[in-house]
């Protein structure tokens, strides 16, 4: 058997690993290149699980499933209240099964036990409201302006859902796309990242026991590359529904356009978090230290850009250093470590690199700047948390996300100043508003150009409330009940109710009869 680690090298360890396999059809399947790749414990660095390293072949299969279950009638005649049923049955399922799912993240890709018990834990509830939703999808009767029509709208799901996901959240992630894409009677072919599979190939074993039809739902592992580009370039993929980065996100549109395909992208930032003279400041760093330093910066809504009004600027530095000097890291497995590991190799390299990229442009580094050495890191992939004061709005530090955890501080004088410096950015994902004032709380959530604005609040998300990107942050919202219209077609049925046949040479317009 051939194993490689997810950089290509060939390991010794590869039989002490158990080694999954892919959902296609219903069945647990090996891959077709008959070769598995390691995936690797950022905390050790060392390879603790074999993936199926699937292929063209298996999109192939995975999506010729998909499409088989999506015109079969034990999917396709369910009613929608029995849809509904399944979603919520998943729910408990996954509830029963959250303590697994959160210690396999955390295994897999370093994020901490504090944060995934709970994030799992929630992770039902997408469930319970899109399965809720399933049979509130109506169409709508439309009183047109001609005689003798009846016309009514009907939502349709669009067909063979593609959901791509990356290694920070991979459940949560998917569950965003999963829930309403089943919700609305799609199926789905899901692709995992290569650098944290382990949970999507576990899950998929919740939606048979919940009862789903085989097919429903698919799962192949493997690279970018290799499966994702066969998967968006499948003729019968009709949307796709990605998370990742946004150059990843833009050639994956680029593919997707040129079959037509529906598209949502959630992408990445470089979010601002705003603090004004006005703010409780205890909280307001708090809410700064969550910007950048929970998930250890590996969150598309990290707060990486801190602008503090000046009249604060000094004593809200000193605080936030004070705080920033007592994260605790080390194993993420336990539930005391506020900072873990960067997830991947070539992610701690990355972030390496733009800590490099920011003292080169002058900015000033107050904290860390560095590898984490500390006996509590072990061998893992640990960058010290990191603070650049001095930092200038068009300083790659302060445009780029680095996806890591490094803050970039910024002064500004005004709410005018503020917004735009928030605002220069190809980014719009998320920002943060620190104010005791009901004016200027209004005032920057209506001129901040960010799919989210969070006010004396940081990193919060719900089910019930729709997320997403402006400009390169992203297209389409998820959660919430605009997501549900991402995954329906309208169509619209006229029925002549008169049978008196206008001229057949003209269309029939308003006024025509
Ligand atoms: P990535 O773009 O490298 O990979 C994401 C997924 O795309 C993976 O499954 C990968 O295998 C796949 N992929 C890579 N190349 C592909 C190709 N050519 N065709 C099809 N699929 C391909 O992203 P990542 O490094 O895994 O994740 C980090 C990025 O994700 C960050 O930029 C972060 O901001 C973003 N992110 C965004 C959100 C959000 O909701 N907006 C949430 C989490 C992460």
């Amino acid at each position: 058997m051939a194993t490689t680690t997810q950089a290509g090298v060939t390991s010794a360890h590869a039989g002490e690993m158990k080694k999954h396999k892919m959902l296609i059809g219903g069945k647990w399947v090996e891959p077709s290149t008959g070769n598995w790749f390691e995936s690797v414990n950022p905390y050790t660095a060392k390879p603790w699980a074999l993936i199926p390293r699937g292929a063209s072949e298996d999109i192939n299969r995975a999506v010729a499933a998909a499409k088989k279950a999506f015109y079969d009638p034990a999917w396709r005649n369910m009613s929608a209240t029995a849809r509904g049923h399944l979603l919520r049955k998943l729910a408990d399922l996954i509830a029963g099964e959250a303590e697994r799912l959160g210690q396999i993240e955390t295994t897999d890709n370093g994020k901490l036990i504090a944060e995934m018990g709970g994030q799992v834990k929630y992770i039902p509830q997408w469930f319970h409201y899109f399965g809720g939703l399933a049979d509130k999808i109506e169409g709508r009767v439309i009183p047109i302006d001609k005689p003798g029509v009846f016309n009514f709208t009907r939502e349709e799901p669009v067909g063979v859902v593609a959901a791509i996901t990356p290694w920070n959240s991979p459940l949560l992630l998917a569950t965003w796309k999963l829930a309403p894409a089943l919700a609305a009677g799609n199926t789905v072919v899901w692709k995992p990242s290569e650098f944290a599979s382990v949970s999507a190939l576990e899950f998929g074993e919740l939606f048979e026991r919940a009862g789903f039809p085989p097919g429903v739902v698919n799962i192949v592992a493997g690279f970018g590359t290799e499966v994702g580009e066969t998967l968006v370039t499948h003729k019968d993929v009709a949307k796709v529904a990605f998370t990742g980065g946004d150059k990843t996100g833009e050639h994956v549109y680029s593919m997707a356009a040129r079959g037509l395909k529906r598209v949502t992208l959630e992408l990445g930032g470089k979010s601002a978090n705003i603090v004004f003279d006005d703010a409780e400041l205890d909280e307001a760093v708090k809410g700064a230290i969550s910007g950048i330093f929970a998930a250890t910066g590996q969150t598309c809504i990290a707060g990486s850009r801190l602008l503090l009004h000046r009249p604060i600027y000094d004593q809200f530095v000193e605080k936030l250093l004070a705080m920033a000097r007592t994260a605790k890291m080390g194993n993420p497995i336990d539930p005391n470590t506020q900072v873990g590991p960067i997830t991947t190799q070539p992610q701690y390299q990355k972030v390496l690199d733009y800590i490099r990229i920011a003292k080169e442009e002058g900015a000033t580094c107050q904290l860390g700047g560095g590898p984490a050495k500390r006996p509590e890191c072990g061998n893992g992939w640990f960058v010290e948390p990191t603070i650049f004061t001095g930092v200038k709005p068009n300083m790659r530090i302060a445009q780029e996300e680095v996806f890591g955890p490094v803050l970039s501080i910024i002064p500004f004088d005004d709410e005018e100043e503020a917004t735009r410096i928030a605002n220069d950015s190809m980014y719009g994902l998320s920002a943060g508003v620190w104010t005791t004032s009901i004016r200027r709380a209004l005032m920057m959530s209506e001129r901040l150009e960010a799919g989210t604005v969070w006010v004396n609040t940081y990193r919060a998300v719900s089910y019930m409330s729709p997320f997403g990107g402006y400009k390169r942050s992203g297209i389409g919202r998820e959660s919430g009940m605009e997501a549900i219209r991402e995954y329906l077609q309208t169509k619209s049925v006229w029925i002549d109710t008169v049978g008196n046949a206008p001229n057949p040479f003209i269309m029939r317009m308003g006024g025509q009869g």
